[in-house]
Parts: C-alpha cells; structure tokens; sequence
C-alpha cells in the first residue's frame, strides 16, 4: 500500500501557497501564486490540483487553510465562505465551492493561523503538547488556540487578537482596528505600529517608542492566554515578532509581570522564555498546516464522526 499524498492550500493577504507532500520531510511540490482577484487566484489554484491529480492519481485529502474570517460551521448555508474581509472583492467568496468542487476527496478547511499552530503541534516548537496557542502578529494578529490535544472553534472559530487589553499607563492612542480601535491588533500589528509611529514597522529603529507600548499590548494578550488555558507553549510568529526579537522579549517581560507570580511560569512550562518562544516551522507553519488539515480530514473519514484531534 503507497502512503496518502495530501494536497495543501494556504490562501494569504498577498499570496497562496500549494503544498503537495506528507509532512516536513516530504515535500514533493510547493508552488507559490500572487492573491489578487479571488475569480484569477482560485482559478490558478484550482490548476494546480488538476495538474498535481494528473500527474500524481488522485489526491488522498485536500487541505485548506485561509485568511479570514470563515464560515467553518458544516450546517451552515454559507459554509466554506469568506465572511467579512478586508481584502477588496473576497467578501462572501465561496472558497470551498471554487477549489474543492467534484474533487471528491476528504477536505480539511480552517484558518490559516488554526492551520499553522497543527502545524507547530505536529511537528514544530509545539510537539508532544496538548495546551499551546500559536500567536501571529503580522499584518493582523491571529490565535490558534489548542486545548486538550483540539483546535479551539467555538461556534466557528475564535479571534483572540481582537480581545481587548489594559492601555499602557499615560497611552492614549486610538489604535487603528477598524472595528475597536484600540484590541491587541490594533495596538501591536505590523499596520498598527507603522500608524502609530508613521512609517512602516520594519523601517522604525530598535528605540522608537511604539515598540514597548506595541508590546505591553501583546503581553497583555499573552496574559489572558496564561490564564485562559493555562498554555505549555506560546508560539509567537509572523513578521513583527520574527523580524524583531527585541520585541518578542518585551512582551514577554511585560506578560511575566502582568501575571505577576499567580501563575507559577516555571511549573507551567519551565518559565517564561521556553513559554513564550518562537515557532520552529517558520513561513511553513501555514502550508505545512494545509497538509495537517488534508491528513486530519482522511482520519476523520476512516473513523467516522471522530473529532478533529491536534496531533496525529
Ligand atoms: P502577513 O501577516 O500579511 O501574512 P507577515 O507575517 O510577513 O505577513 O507580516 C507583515 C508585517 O510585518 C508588515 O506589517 C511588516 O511591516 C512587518 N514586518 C516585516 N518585517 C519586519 C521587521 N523586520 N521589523 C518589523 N516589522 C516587520
Ligand atoms: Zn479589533
């Protein structure tokens, strides 16, 4: 018997990812494509599975990971949708209808930060943990959240970078969410920090002042994580926290004194830098975790009506 060959589909703000493969060390094609009009890029990955079907037999499972926010409810009438973006033209775009139609294979389909902390679980800075979050904090700032060896969805799937956090004492910014002003993502983006400081987050030095108030807000999400979950592993990704470690370390202290010794960090995890940590697959979290959903989705089907589990 040859083992399953999992088609992956990572859809981003600026481009998509196809991910044929089993895993990390398994990679057999990866092809990168420009989003830009949801009829051109669904079209063009939607070309790429036939080629990968023809010249490989069929597909075992497809994995689907997107930007969002989604309809991931099954019983849902627009299931497979895009349910509010911010990128022109993909509002109400039927992602699952386009790419997974006639295919007739087993389907995973969730966010693309959902996707990447499976990822992280199954073979990344997340391994052999049941209770971790994968944090980005790129152009928006997204949580996949694991709980008990399972995704957190809720009713569809949840979005901790909109919570809200204590201001920085004397801070009265706005903040530049279109919806709260002043959440974690509107506080400590990649767009939020260049509105703040009024030149694009990559360009400002290590001393700019919207740095420690950008990371006061992270750690404060990080906070609520601690004490939603009680989290082994915070994995925080995407280019703000990659490109700068400085960063990541500020947040950190500001979460360690946040919590302020209630939670034991050192019993939790080994304490605060092994807690919250960078990811290990870096920009192969979310293609990988195209691949893991595509695995998932073949476990599901065998064992019918088996929950969607974190590790394999
Ligand atoms: P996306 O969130 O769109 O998937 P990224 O995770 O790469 O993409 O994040 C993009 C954001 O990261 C942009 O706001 C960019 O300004 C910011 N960024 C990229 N590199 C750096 C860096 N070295 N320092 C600070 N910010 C950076
Ligand atoms: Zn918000």
């Amino acid at each position: 018997m040859t083992s399953p060959l999992y088609a992956g589909l990572e859809l981003g703000g600026t481009k998509c990812i196809c991910t044929l493969g089993t895993g990390p060390a398994d990679v057999r094609d990866q092809r990168r494509l420009p989003t830009t009009t949801p009829a051109e890029t669904l079209a063009a990955l939607r070309a790429v599975l036939e080629e990968w079907g023809a010249r490989h037999g069929r597909l075992a499972a497809l994995g689907i990971a997107s930007f969002g926010p989604l309809d991931l409810d099954p019983r849902s009438p627009t299931y497979g949708r895009v349910l509010a973006s911010a990128k022109p033209g993909w509002l109400n775009v039927d992602l699952l209808g386009a790419l997974a139609a006639g295919l007739d294979v087993p389907l995973g389909f969730d966010t693309d930060v959902n996707a990447a902390a499976l990822a992280e679980g199954r073979w990344g800075a997340a391994r052999g943990f049941d209770d971790y979050a994968y944090v980005t904090v790129g152009t928006g700032i997204g949580v996949g959240l694991v709980t008990g060896g399972r995704l957190v969805h809720g009713g569809s799937h949840t979005e901790l970078g909109h919570v809200r956090v204590g201001r920085h004492p004397g801070d009265a910014w706005p903040g530049n969410c279109p919806y709260h002003g002043d959440c974690v993502e509107g506080l400590a983006s990649g767009p939020a920090l260049a509105a703040r400081a009024g030149r694009p987050a990559a360009e400002l030095g290590p001393g700019d002042p919207a740095w420690a108030l950008a990371a006061h807000a992270l750690g404060g999400l990080l906070h609520t994580l601690v004490f939603a979950t009680a989290p082994r592993r915070i994995l925080v990704g995407g280019g703000v926290a990659t490109g700068r470690p400085a960063f990541l370390a500020a947040a950190r202290r500001a979460m360690a004194a946040s919590v302020a010794g209630f939670v034991d960090l050192d019993r939790l995890a080994g304490g605060s830098e092994a807690l919250v940590a960078p990811p290990a697959l870096g920009d192969q979290a979310g293609p990988l975790g195209a691949i893991a959903l595509a695995a998932d989705a073949l476990a599901a089907r065998s064992t019918a009506g088996a929950p969607r589990h974190a590790r394999g």
